[in-house]
């Protein structure tokens, strides 16, 4: 049984943020994952390090949060975060008074904005819809949400965090009253331990209100699904917004070799519920091609849902919902944190940090802001083209992650996932989807005897399904053909249909 001073639940970036925080100020904790790290929203976002410029007009004090955090991200994550800089492009029919007053809120909420005539704009992104009225740079960025858990969670782990992924808490322990610990089944052995603490923090995003539950406890919230599409190739080197009221399909993020286009905002009952529509492909891609004309001829190459876990709203429309965040103290030992955004994690981390340290009676500071994330040393860092350093024993031609960095990750945490080797290395984030890859990188496995060639042949049936889930809603010009030959390699040429 690991006995410990803190139990955080949830390794998405909020809960990765908390056991950093923890581990900067000395104080023994445990974290706990059903999953890898940034399996809900965190992985399923935007990548959007939000410069507040969205919710300038109508959500100004998270808009004073995104800038303030923005600009300390930036100096101490550089290896996660790609400062692009972003537009706010009005179109012919935006409104000029919505443009007003989105100069007038950056201004008061300390977002530095540049108005940019139609010609400057296009000098900065040449494949701009040409028609564009002006366009407003912002100082928003891209960020890579997987790579800042693993960061987060490396200055836990050199000052001792206990660090469980891949198990679920399925119980909270409560004596007298109090919640002292929880029970964890491990994913694969379903083997239940018990894991002990002084303070118990509820960091599960959209599955907060089900722990909380487990304490006989609730968390008001509001979940609201999102969806988005990945192009297969890098169309804009700036993040793209629309400049109007936020609505569906604003926003183009960059990410390493693709961009990222979303989202929508639909009120589900479950967290679970993350199915894609292809109608909400249509909607996404229809209105990034009257920012981007290109988008409309390029090869989309998966979509995926995440649900965001918003602050309740007694109905209407979630996008009005702030996205600030609030701290429950449940009063029995346990907190919970609930809304907020990836970009704001930081902040959030601290603050609950410093409830943690009330109740143990300790004044040491928090440190997160000054102190650069841990472990970026081995990072390449942007833009993505400096890693073609590392040409040799390429696996992954997208993402250029060679046989090394896999073969490196497998034995550093000791996984048979395929997963945990995707999100640690990015392969099989690019173009091909790991249509290309995966296969090598289950080779490489086996080779060093992480797996049977008999699981190695589970994985990789697994993987395809999940991977053809995400293409699914997509699936037609270029793309489908290009599923077709992966069709033809896995089916026909490995046989994978057939019966072992
Ligand atoms: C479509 C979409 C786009 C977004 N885009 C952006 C963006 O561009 N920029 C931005 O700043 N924000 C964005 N957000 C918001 C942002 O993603 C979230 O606010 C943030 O990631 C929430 O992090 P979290 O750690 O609180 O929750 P999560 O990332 O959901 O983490 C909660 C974790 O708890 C785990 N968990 C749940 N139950 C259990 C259990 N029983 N036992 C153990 N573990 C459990 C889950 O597996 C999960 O990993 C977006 C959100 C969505 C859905």
């Amino acid at each position: 049984m690991i006995k410990t001073d803190v139990i955080i639940i949830g390794g998405g970036s909020t809960g990765c943020g908390i056991a950093r925080d923890l581990a900067l100020r000395d104080i023994p904790h445990c974290l706990i994952e059903k999953g890898d790290f940034a399996v809900g929203a965190t992985g399923a976002c935007h990548g959007l390090l939000h410069s507040g410029g969205r919710y300038a007009v109508n959500d100004p004090e998270a808009a004073a949060e995104c800038i303030s955090e923005n600009m300390i991200l930036r100096k101490i994550g550089v290896k996660c975060v790609e400062q692009t800089g972003g537009l706010f492009v009005r179109l012919p029919g935006d409104s000029k008074r919505f443009r007003d007053m989105f100069l007038k809120s950056c201004e008061e909420t300390g977002i530095s904005t540049e108005v940019l005539s139609p010609s400057r704009a296009l000098d900065l992104v040449p494949n701009l819809n040409p028609s564009l009225e002006e366009a407003i740079k912002v100082p928003d960025c891209s960020i890579d949400p997987f790579r800042l858990c693993m960061l987060n969670i490396t200055s836990s782990q050199k000052r001792g965090g206990e660090i469980l992924t891949h198990n679920r808490v399925i119980d909270i322990i409560r004596e007298h009253g109090r919640c002292v610990g929880v029970k964890v089944q491990e994913e694969s052995t379903s083997e239940v331990s018990e894991i002990r603490g002084k303070i118990i923090i509820n960091a599960a995003g959209a599955w907060g209100d089900k722990i909380a539950s487990l304490a006989g406890s609730g968390v008001p919230m509001t979940l609201s699904k999102g969806s988005l599409i990945i192009t297969n190739h890098r169309l804009t080197n700036m993040v793209i917004n629309r400049l109007r009221p936020s609505s569906d399909g604003d926003i183009i993020v960059p990410n390493e070799a693709v961009c990222l286009a979303g989202t929508t905002s639909i009120t589900v009952n479950d967290p679970d519920e993350s199915e894609v529509d292809p109608a909400e492909v249509d909607i996404i891609a229809t209105q990034a091609q009257q920012m981007l004309p290109d988008f409309g001829s390029t090869r989309l190459i998966r979509t995926y849902a995440g649900v965001r876990p918003l602050l309740k709203a007694d109905g209407g429309d979630d996008r009005k919902i702030s996205r600030g965040f609030r701290i429950i103290d449940h009063k029995n030992g346990m907190f919970s944190i609930i809304g907020g955004k990836l970009s704001t994690y930081r902040l959030m981390a601290e603050k609950i940090s410093d409830r943690v340290m009330d109740v143990l009676g300790l004044k040491t500071r928090c440190r997160t802001a000054e102190l650069p994330l841990e472990g970026q040393g081995e990072l390449s860092g942007y833009p993505l083209s400096k890693r073609l350093k590392t040409l040799e024993n390429i696996v992954c031609e997208c993402e250029l992650v060679t046989a090394d960095d896999v073969e490196r990750v497998a034995m550093e945490i000791g996984t048979r996932r395929i997963g945990d080797i995707q999100h640690r290395t990015r392969l099989g984030m690019g173009p091909c989807q790991g249509g290309f890859c995966t296969y090598r990188a289950l080779g490489i496995m086996q080779e060093t005897g992480k797996m049977t060639p008999e699981e190695s042949m589970h994985v990789l049936r697994e993987f395809l399904q999940r991977r053809f889930k995400g293409i699914k809603p997509a699936l037609w010009g270029d793309q489908l053909r290009e599923e077709q030959l992966v069709e033809s390699i896995y089916l026909g040429i490995l046989g994978m249909e057939q019966e072992q």
